[in-house]
């Protein structure tokens, strides 16, 4: 992997790159990008590249409007869909003021900022592996499933099996570990998961990640989707995370004595996750289409308990390796692909660690399929239920410390303020669903 500009420009000269695409994000978790000449780059390097930030969604109005792209010599790589000679490449920006500080709406400014919080803590990584899902179909215009497949199906039941593969490879040639990829539950729906990374190269590698899906089964003449729910009656697509917390080569959330191999540690942090799951659910599920996911029936969660098999909880401790230090974690099920995920990784950093901080209590483990309790049963076990639309999901946000603290004020004004207006936008509209049910008999 390349560290330095030098090491930059030697590859750029390798691999015959004559462009380099400068790669930031949008507020929510669009992929943002313009093209350099690779002769430019020495300027890149040195000032950065100078861009409109008033175009960006959630950046500043006109007035502020001038950016600059500093861009991350480590994040280095030759885009393996483009042309082999004169071959296109890119690199992740930070995004500075013109008065050459750190943009606070930068998402990946907002994840360093908790980065730095958890070092000044003690910890020297906070390790992140997301399964994100998705969905094949044949074009953008309808969700027509490929196959017919479920879980772990394949040949004639899995359309999506060599461009499963082609992906894969795209993602390796990338610097990603590809671990798993199978077919998923839903028609059409699959799944490549890659290795845990710490949590800013995590990031950047899930929009690396989205992209290369999406470029490869644009490649096969189809198109990728991370919508969260695209299927009425079928799962919806989810992004799994797995969190642990590492300090001295140790992992912080182990302990061998434990009857959950928990440590302290590892328990206040997930404390705090259950403790702020509903102020931060505007974050991991940020669209409407987001809570239609996340209903009772479809492996998805919707109420705050923690579990170590149960998948309908909100946080599950896997058992795959019990005692196995290095693979302790817990998984996180609420977030969707169609995150932002600096913006989540820094919440889910700031709430664990504010559970830390603050000696959060992790309740007893919920083995029990939720989805079947009662709403009395529920009251009586003092058990939460996750926004049920980015309706609520938003106004809960809005009144966040935790929320506040981890994106800063002016992006958390700014995140209400469009999400507030995409509600409005949805609440308002009449559906097929209520010409059908309501037309012939009202
Ligand atoms: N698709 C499910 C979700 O929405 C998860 C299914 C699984 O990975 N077992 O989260
Ligand atoms: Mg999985
Ligand atoms: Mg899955
Ligand atoms: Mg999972």
């Amino acid at each position: 992997t390349p560290r330095t500009p030098e090491d930059v420009k030697r590859l750029v000269a390798e691999h015959d790159i004559r462009f380099v695409r400068m790669w930031f994000t949008d507020i929510l978790g669009q992929l943002k990008s313009f093209s350099v000449n690779s002769t430019e780059l020495d300027d890149a390097f040195e000032g950065g590249m100078g861009f409109d930030g008033s175009s960006i969604t959630g950046f500043n109005a006109v007035e502020e409007s001038d950016m600059i792209a500093v861009p991350d010599a480590s994040t280095f790589a030759v885009l393996p869909w483009t042309p082999k000679e004169e071959g296109v490449a890119r690199m992740f920006c930070d995004v500075h003021t013109p008065e050459r500080t750190p943009y606070e709406g930068d998402p990946r400014y907002i994840l360093r900022r908790a980065i730095k919080r958890m070092q000044e803590m003690g910890f020297d990584s906070f390790n992140v592996g997301p399964e994100l899902e998705y969905f094949l179909f044949k074009d953008s215009r309808e969700p027509e499933p490929l196959d017919e497949g479920g879980y772990f199906d394949l040949t004639a039941l899995d359309a999506g099996s060599d461009v499963r593969r082609d992906t894969a490879l795209a993602l390796e040639a990338m610097g990603m570990k590809v671990e798993y990829s199978h077919h998923e539950g839903g028609p059409s729906q699959h799944e490549i998961d890659i290795r845990y990374a710490d949590a800013l190269k995590m990031a950047d590698d899930c929009m690396t990640y989205r992209l290369t899906v999406k470029e490869i089964a644009m490649q096969h003449g189809w198109h990728a989707t991370f919508m969260p729910k695209p299927l009425t009656g079928e799962n919806g697509s989810g992004m799994h995370t797995h969190l642990s917390l590492f300090r001295d080569g140790r992992n912080a959330f182990y302990d061998e004595n434990d009857r959950f191999f928990l440590s302290d540690i590892g328990k206040a942090f997930i404390a705090g996750q259950l403790r702020h799951a509903r102020e931060m659910s505007a974050v991991f599920a940020q669209w409407v289409n987001s809570y239609k996911r996340l209903a009772p029936g479809y492996e998805a969660p919707v109420y705050v308990a923690w579990s170590r098999r149960n998948r309908s909880a909100l946080v599950r401790v896997p058992l795959y390796h019990p005692g196995k230090e290095q693979a302790t974690r817990m998984e996180l099920r609420c977030p969707d692909p169609a995150c932002n995920p600096y913006l989540v990784f820094a919440l889910l950093l700031h709430a664990g660690l504010d559970g830390i901080e603050r000696g959060y209590e992790l309740p007893e483990p919920m083995e029990r399929n939720l989805y079947h309790l009662s709403p009395d049963d529920r009251r009586r076990l003092g058990i939460e239920q996750l926004p049920e639309t980015l309706g609520e999901a938003v106004e809960l946000a809005a009144e966040s410390e935790l929320v506040l603290r981890a994106l800063g004020e002016h992006t958390l004004d700014r995140f209400v303020e469009i999400k507030r207006e995409e509600w409005e936008d949805y609440r308002v509209q009449v559906t097929r669903w209520e010409l059908d049910r309501y037309l012939p008999v009202l």
